[in-house]
């Protein structure tokens, strides 16, 4: 079965020409996919999958109880927080776009004594319409993140502009790399950067070359032409 489902991880990267030495996890977004939809790609191999709704995400633990490790990437608005911590199969939080929501994910995780990995989320490019920390920002909240007790700083998350050639995105992804790097130069307690949780299916493989860690891939993974 674990053999299966590694071979079967392999031609899902071989199809997405990455190659079979690159240390990636590929987390599935299901956002608007059926049942079927989400199956295939269960059959395929993939552990992860990622949802950007709550109450989305709650569905679909529903429909798949124990096998899948879910990913929330979308923004949380905090009086939801409480039921996310609450889902057995979370495995982390992506999306952790101010220091408001980091508390009170630690303070809710508090009451059912979890420990929630997350990730940071940096708006790279400065966009109106996007969310997250800037550079500047984090730097400054990330004493206060440090301290919170019942949250596990893994690493950075971002969301390129979109662009019609991948290419320009290239800056913004080593931007946050250089950030993460950064971050890692001081000694903090508890926060880690391991994690860089970038890259969707139109730039993934700049992201990659970049230094993601984490592919947060939905359309492509769907398509016809070259999906699964
Ligand atoms: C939808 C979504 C993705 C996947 O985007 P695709 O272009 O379909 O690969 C990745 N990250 C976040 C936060 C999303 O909302």
């Amino acid at each position: 079965m674990q053999e299966t489902r590694e071979k079967n991880l392999e031609q899902i990267k071989e199809r997405l020409k990455i190659g079979p030495e690159q240390k990636i996890k590929i987390v599935g977004v299901t956002k608007n996919r059926t049942y079927e939809e989400i199956e295939r790609l269960l059959n395929w191999g993939l552990k992860d999958l990622g949802e950007n709704r709550v109450q989305e995400l709650m569905r679909k633990t529903e429909w798949f109880p124990r096998q899948v490790s879910w990913h929330y990437i979308g923004h949380l608005q905090r009086n939801k927080v409480k039921y996310v911590v609450r889902i057995p199969q979370l495995v982390m939080v992506h999306s952790v776009d101010s220091l408001r929501l980091a508390k009170k994910i630690s303070q809710e995780a508090g009451r059912v004594k979890r420990k929630i990995p997350i990730l940071l989320q940096v708006n790279i490019a400065r966009e109106e319409q996007k969310k997250g920390f800037s550079n500047q920002e984090l730097r400054e909240a990330l004493p206060a993140i440090d301290s919170l007790k019942n949250i596990e700083v893994r690493g950075l998350m971002a969301m390129a502009p979109f662009t019609k050639d991948p290419e320009e995105t290239r800056p913004f992804f080593a931007g946050l790399r250089e950030l993460s790097s950064e971050i890692k130069e001081k000694n903090w307690e508890k926060i880690n950067m391991v994690e860089l949780s970038m890259g969707m299916s139109q730039d993934y493989q700049v992201a990659l070359e970049e230094g993601a860690t984490i592919l947060r891939l939905g359309r492509i993974l769907f398509s016809d032409k070259g999906g699964i």
